[in-house]
């Protein structure tokens, strides 16, 4: 059985003040949720902050991002184990924004995933097609590529604390969500893929979640899916009230 993970990606938006205003209204809105487990991923500068307040309570905190190297002269990027140390369980790796605005590539995704899984950080490894792709027939190639070369270098054993994140680039942030059966599709796809390189039981202890203009108007049906386990979510996840309507779907 997997446990549902519901993650708000906050992206760039939110100061220290305003994230910890999030937090102080958010807690006690999501604080007697059960069997779902919710993680916020504020900016870098915020993230400390987000951890020490969230510390004890049901909220779990992620990066959005880390470099792949344990250190280095890598003018302002951040390690793995610096996010560790500031109170994240979590990191997002190869969101669409960092592959299309930062230049993120499959292998340099590989190795923030590794890196991440040696820090002891749990990855959330982001995957998904481009309107064109989709609309060319290429979705199955290649989310299936970015999630072969995201898990490049994981062996099994670790299989079980990967997170992977379907997103369509289409439905990110455009209030045009995949149906549930276009994103189910994809995702039992993907766990054909987890099968085919760390075997069955392995794959299906791997949590798939959906992005892409996820609401509380919406979240149910998806959540229904065989292979929907969660949702990674941006703009819905700035408003307490909004993203407490996201976690609490059951
Ligand atoms: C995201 O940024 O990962 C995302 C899914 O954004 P939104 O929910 O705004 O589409």
């Amino acid at each position: 059985m997997r446990t549902p993970l519901v993650a708000g990606n906050w992206k760039m938006y939110k100061t220290s003040g305003e994230s910890a205003s999030f937090v102080k209204e958010f807690l006690p809105l999501v604080s007697g949720v059960k069997g779902v487990e919710i993680v916020l991923a504020p900016p870098f500068p915020s993230l400390p902050l987000v951890a020490s307040l969230t510390a004890g309570s049901n909220v779990g905190v992620a990066s959005q991002n880390v470099h792949f190297a344990a250190e280095g002269a890598y003018t302002g990027e951040v390690s793995p184990a610096m996010v560790k140390e500031a109170g994240a369980g979590y990191a997002i790796i190869g969101h669409s924004e960092r592959r299309l605005y930062f230049a993120e590539t499959d292998d340099n995704v590989g190795r923030k995933v590794a890196a991440a899984l040696a820090a002891g950080l749990v990855p959330i490894l982001c995957v998904g097609e481009t309107l064109d792709e989709r609309e060319a027939g290429k979705t199955f190639d290649v989310a299936g590529r970015q999630l072969r070369a995201g898990l490049a270098g994981v062996d099994s054993p670790r299989a079980a604390r990967v997170v992977v994140a379907y997103e369509p680039v289409w439905a990110i942030g455009t209030g045009r969500t995949a149906t549930p059966a276009q994103a189910q599709e994809v995702h039992a796809f993907l766990r054909g893929i987890l099968a085919e390189l760390w075997g069955r039981g392995a794959a299906e202890a791997v949590r798939i979640l959906y992005g892409g203009s996820v609401k509380s108007e919406n979240i149910a049906d998806l959540m229904a899916q065989a292979d929907i386990d969660g949702a990674l979510v941006g703009g819905a996840s700035l408003k307490p009230a909004s993203f407490a309507g996201i976690v609490k779907f059951k």
